[in-house]
């Protein structure tokens, strides 16, 4: 999994993530459901930080892309290198 698909896949498994924990006060009088969205929501997100921390990489220096922006970078705040381009 290349770092594009990597931060995609992650902002997508994110939102299912905080969605599910946001409708987790409609089930506050039945505890089971309450539980099963609680903790999906949380391993939803869990599991994005998973894949940012192993697959959101510079291909050529295996550092850490930045999470704090928006975009994307082309290039490696790292190394410096050219990043692949993103595949639409
Ligand atoms: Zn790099």
């Amino acid at each position: 999994m290349n770092h594009t698909k990597a931060r995609r896949l992650s902002n997508i498994i994110s939102i299912i993530g905080v969605v599910l924990l946001l409708f987790t006060p409609l089930f506050e009088k039945v505890p089971a459901l309450l539980v099963i969205f609680c903790a999906a929501g949380f391993i939803a997100i869990g599991v994005s930080f998973i894949l940012i921390y192993q697959y959101y990489r510079c291909p050529h220096c295996q550092g850490v892309l930045p999470v704090r922006t928006l975009l994307i970078p082309s290039f490696c705040p790292h190394c410096g290198k050219k990043l692949d381009e993103p595949e639409r």
